[in-house]
């Protein structure tokens, strides 16, 4: 089929939701609140070792445990537990683990599949390739190969033996503002039917007051985007992200190395708009993990990460892997790919810090945040801690800065600047955008001697290139379709919640194809047309896995009550 503009792009219909309505004063009456010391949303690596950072801290000291109350440290958490909404790799730089248990756990001390031995790099042709020495970036000698759901479950133990207090189904929903500082959260309803009408089981959320809030909510972290508004933190870029879809499967023979991809099945022509790859991770003797991931920038109506997946299993050198074998988990989640440039002018405010993903800390081309996630959750509580000391307080303007110099002044930040540009450059295609990259790699980021901008997902403009024809269909033994995988991934949404899902609904065709074609859990189908060149959206909210990809490509996604979404426990 010859490529036609469709001339749409998803930021011509934005939707129906702003910022600021999530972003008010305290309203539970003084009997009726909860009162932390400090407030972390999101049980990820980074809450969970700024977590374990302040109990550590906190039990050197008790008169500062003190003074924070019945419960010094607390995490809110949407998923079922700890763990349940974590999807990553994952192969893991320990530094930052290190740092965090010093002597008193050690690599093998936490649920891992062991380090990497060995590597490959392939450029794919579509029944072949070639093996490619692993540039830099690529290089995974002496990391740890994890399930980041495992990991999650471990570093909550940690944590709650530490003295935190870990709420998980519960969704921090508003940010508690008064007098120009945060003050806490909101928690989410919960119990309510699909017009919002109170059910039997009804619990109406409740504020968690705090002296200070950590947002460690990952990718798409909703509070997160409502601060950065409101405290006006937006950085020189605007922020992008891409959308892995994973699988995990058991096999007959044990995977030695770790293998990364390039190449099909994206297509290398910068028209386009494809950036991406893959992984394959071996997790022990008898299991596999791997993934999809493409950049959210794509302009292709038909592009479907899940199906990108299913079709990379059909290529002869995965189908060896995978012979013989059972998918026994699935799971899709965005990875925020701006870096350095697209990082919040600040990551705190008075009361309030960012950590982790939430705030941008992805090492895009290394494809690696777990460790930026855990060193920044690390260096907040510590800066936390000092703000707690008599004659100080977190909510004075500045009080927090130290985070941020802190951060900047750590291996992350270096780290950042080297590969500021490399994810721009692949917006000229793949060739191009790989020479640059290479010439960057080489001058350790100082050639080009500039800095590239990044362009909203969002504002992509659609084209149609007939892509679905090429996808496998679903056999139910190496393909999947998308039903079969919500499944697989845990998600047990009661199907009468509010939905959760912000877009327009109706839009024209070429925009409802696309968010039917992306949404790795079939939450969208294209409805009958409206009679003025537009198209209703249905939705199935209960699907979602919470994955954050219509967030990026012109909707918004808003946590679900909590205990809702996948339930992932090897991802
Ligand atoms: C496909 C894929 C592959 C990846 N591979 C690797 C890899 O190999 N190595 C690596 O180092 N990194 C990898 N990453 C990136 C890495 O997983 C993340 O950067 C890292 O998990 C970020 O940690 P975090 O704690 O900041 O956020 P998350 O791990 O996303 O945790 C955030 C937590 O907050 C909770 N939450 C969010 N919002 C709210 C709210 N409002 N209320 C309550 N709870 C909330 C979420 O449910 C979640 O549990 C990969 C990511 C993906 C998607
Ligand atoms: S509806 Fe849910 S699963 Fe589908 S793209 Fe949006 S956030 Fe992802």
């Amino acid at each position: 089929m010859k490529r036609a503009r469709t001339g749409v792009a998803p930021e011509q219909y934005p939707p129906p939701f702003a910022n600021r309505d999530v972003v008010g004063a305290p309203a539970s009456a003084p009997g009726d609140r909860i009162d932390v010391g400090v407030l972390i949303v999101g049980a990820g690596p980074g809450g969970l070792a700024c977590a374990i950072r302040l109990g550590q801290l906190l039990e050197q000291h008790p008169q500062v445990a003190e003074r924070l109350g019945d419960v010094p440290v607390a995490v809110v958490e949407k998923g079922k537990a700890a763990g349940s909404h974590l999807l990553s790799g994952a192969v893991v730089d320990p530094r930052a683990l290190r740092r965090l248990f010093k002597d008193r756990l050690h690599m093998e001390d936490i649920p891992s599949y062991g380090q990497v031995h060995g590597e490959a790099v392939y450029l794919l042709t579509a029944r072949g390739g070639w093996r490619i020495p692993p540039p830099p970036t690529m290089r995974n000698h002496g990391n740890w190969i994890v399930s980041v759901s495992q990991l999650g479950r471990f570093l909550a133990e940690q944590a709650e033996s530490g003295g935190t207090a870990i709420l998980p189904e519960t969704t921090a929903e508003r940010l508690l503002v008064q007098h120009g500082r945060v003050v806490g959260v909101r928690t989410g309803d919960k119990g309510r039917g699909r017009e919002g009408q109170a059910l039997a089981n009804f619990e109406p959320g409740t504020d968690v007051l705090a002296k200070v809030t950590v947002l460690a909510e990952g990718t798409q972290g909703h509070l997160t985007a409502a601060a950065i508004d409101h405290f006006r933190l937006h950085g020189q870029n605007p922020q992008v992200w891409a959308l892995g879809v994973k699988e995990v499967w058991k096999v007959p023979r044990p995977l030695r190395k770790v293998i990364h991809t390039m190449g099909w099945p994206l297509r290398k022509a910068a028209k386009y708009g494809e950036f991406g790859g893959s992984f394959v991770y071996p997790m022990g003797e008898d299991m596999v993990s791997l993934g999809f991931v493409v950049g959210l920038e794509y302009r292709d109506v038909e592009l479907s990460a899940h199906d990108l997946l299913q079709e990379f299993k059909t290529h002869p050198r995965i189908l060896k892997i995978l012979a013989g074998g059972e998918r026994i988990a699935w799971g899709a989640k965005t990875i925020t790919e701006g870096g350095l440039l697209s990082l919040p002018s600040r990551l705190n405010a008075p009361g309030l810090v960012l950590v982790g993903e939430g705030a941008g800390l992805v090492n895009v081309p290394r494809l690696k945040g777990i460790h930026y996630a855990v060193e920044s959750g690390l260096l907040a509580a510590e800066a936390i801690f000092a703000t707690l000391q008599p004659g100080e307080t977190p909510t004075r303007v500045g009080a927090l800065d130290r985070y941020d110099e802190a951060l900047r002044s750590s291996y992350v930040w270096p780290d950042l600047r080297e590969v500021r540009n490399m994810r721009q450059v692949f917006d000229r295609g793949f060739f191009v955008g790989g020479a640059l990259a290479s010439a960057m790699t080489v001058s350790r980021g100082h050639l080009p001697p500039k800095d590239y901008p990044t362009h909203p997902n969002a504002g992509a403009t659609l084209i149609r290139t007939g892509r679905a024809g090429s996808y496998p269909p679903a056999d139910g033994r190496l393909t999947f379709d998308k039903l079969s995988s919500v499944f697989a991934s845990g998600n047990r949404t009661r199907d009468d919640q509010p939905n959760h899902l912000r877009i327009r609904t109706r839009v024209p065709r070429d925009l409802a194809e696309t968010w039917a074609w992306m949404c790795p859990a079939q939450v969208y189908e294209v409805g009958p047309p409206d009679g003025d060149g537009t198209v209703s959206v249905r939705m199935t909210p209960s699907n979602c896995v919470q994955c954050g990809a219509i967030s990026a490509k012109g909707g918004r996604l808003t946590p679900p009550e909590g205990g809702s979404g996948p339930e992932y426990s090897l991802t």
